[in-house]
């Protein structure tokens, strides 16, 4: 074959999602403001979810409950049932299996399906998307959003800008429509773009997301280099390719099978290191690098071992040692944490030349404990966004500052690879 079909892609996104699980098991609240909240018995509690009554009051996602009931007092609040909305987002993900084996899951409420195959047996794009719409709302009373386009990317902003606020909530953005319908659009809609980033696209001159798109992608690294200095091409990229809209990257569906005994890094180093400022900085880089490994399989482990081998090799010393945690995790700062705490027990202070870090007693990440989610939320979608570029562009992509002092190993080994076995 020699003609490249266009692939069809949806973003599939839960309205309100936390919000519209409650209110349809609820229904008494029907047509009522409803929002979950954190804590909700603390004006300091964060609004989750609000309902699209709720937010037509001015409630938003995020704020304070104190704000959000000065804004709306009849706000009827629910505590979170974080692991039923797991369950319901994947009964979602189950039913859109029924359409394609190709679902992604990209977070709680939001789905990648290619759907490409599918247009055979189920008919045309439109068809399905309607299709699957009308199966969510009836087996779980949730109202689903999608954007509908050839590539990752675009049906994400097909998703986020048309889909979310049309009565269909359906979009279709094709790759030919880019010009006319996304480039006269703010930059700060783009995705992936801040607050602070869409103050500095202003102070560039990039007003539109047509201005990001029609720079030439040298002259826009030049600009980051200028504001964010040397190691912004990456990001200057990114920014490119979204308002371009460009992305070759599969819907990568997850693989179900039994966990691994343990995911572990270790490391020899060029030299001994006796400051801890440099030992932390190595620890940090295998944390990282075991944390990103469980996220991308999807795990979570109890377990955090660390070992290390001190110098002299003719007398060496060392230690390897193990502490579960509260929760499972593959939070990078979290595990860190228990690391230093491990390593800092055991070490005799002799110079190290060899290091390690491992979790073990996996378990499947979409069953996590939720202590402080609000907070566990967004550091997973950080991880998560972290890890997208990493595996888009390599892991020598983004580096944590710490790395870049001489201790640092992470660039050079993710350009080299084999500096280190699994
Ligand atoms: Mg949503």
């Amino acid at each position: 074959m020699s003609h490249k079909r266009e692939k069809v892609i949806f973003l599939a996104d839960c309205e309100s999602f936390y919000a519209s699980v409650e209110k349809a098991e609820h229904p008494e609240y029907k047509n009522k403001p409803v929002a979950v909240a954190g804590d909700p018995t603390r004006r300091s509690g964060i609004i989750l979810a609000a309902c699209p009554i709720a937010k037509s009051y001015g409630v938003t996602t995020a704020e304070r409950l104190g704000e959000a009931l000065n804004k709306c007092p009849d706000l009827i609040i629910m505590r979170p049932r974080m692991q039923h909305y797991i369950d319901v987002s994947l009964m979602i993900t189950q039913i859109y299996e029924d359409f394609t084996d190709l679902v992604e899951v990209f977070s709680i409420d939001e789905q990648f399906l290619d759907v490409t195959a599918s247009l055979s047996i189920f008919g045309d794009p439109l068809t399905i998307a309607k299709e699957i719409q009308q199966r969510v709302m009836m087996q779980t009373g949730v109202r689903i959003r999608i954007g509908i386009s050839t590539n990752k990317i675009l049906a994400k902003i097909a998703t986020d800008i048309w889909a979310k606020k049309n009565k269909s909530g359906i979009f279709t953005l094709l790759p030919s429509d880019v010009p006319k319908m996304l480039w006269p659009e703010p930059a700060h809609k783009m995705f992936g773009v801040g607050s602070r980033m869409s103050k500095h696209f202003a102070k560039l001159g990039m007003v539109t997301i047509g201005d990001v798109a029609t720079t030439p992608l040298p002259r826009l690294k030049d600009k980051f280099r200028a504001r964010f200095g040397k190691q912004s091409d990456i990001q200057a990229e990114v920014m490119w390719r979204t308002a371009n809209g460009l992305d070759d990257s599969p819907v990568t569906p997850r693989t179900f099978h039994t966990p691994p005994k343990s995911i572990g890094h270790m490391m020899t180093l060029p030299r001994d290191y006796a400051a801890s400022a440099e030992i932390d900085t190595i620890l940090l880089e295998l944390t990282e690098e075991v944390c990103r490994d469980c996220r991308l399989k999807g795990y979570m482990g109890w377990v955090v071992t660390v070992s290390c081998m001190c110098s002299p090799y003719e007398e060496p010393t060392g230690f390897s040692r193990q502490m579960k945690m509260p929760d499972p995790s593959n939070n990078t700062n979290k595990v860190f944490e228990m690391v230093k705490t491990i390593f800092y027990q055991y070490w005799d202070h002799m110079p190290v030349r060899r290091a390690g870090v491992m979790l073990s007693t996996l378990v499947d990440d979409q069953h996590y404990q939720l202590t402080l989610f609000e907070d566990q939320e967004k550091t997973r979608a950080l991880d998560k966004v972290t890890d997208n570029i990493k595996t888009r562009y390599g892991s020598a992509a983004i580096v944590r500052a710490s790395s870049l002092t001489r201790a640092g190993q992470a660039l050079e080994r993710s350009i080299k690879i084999g500096g280190h076995f699994k």
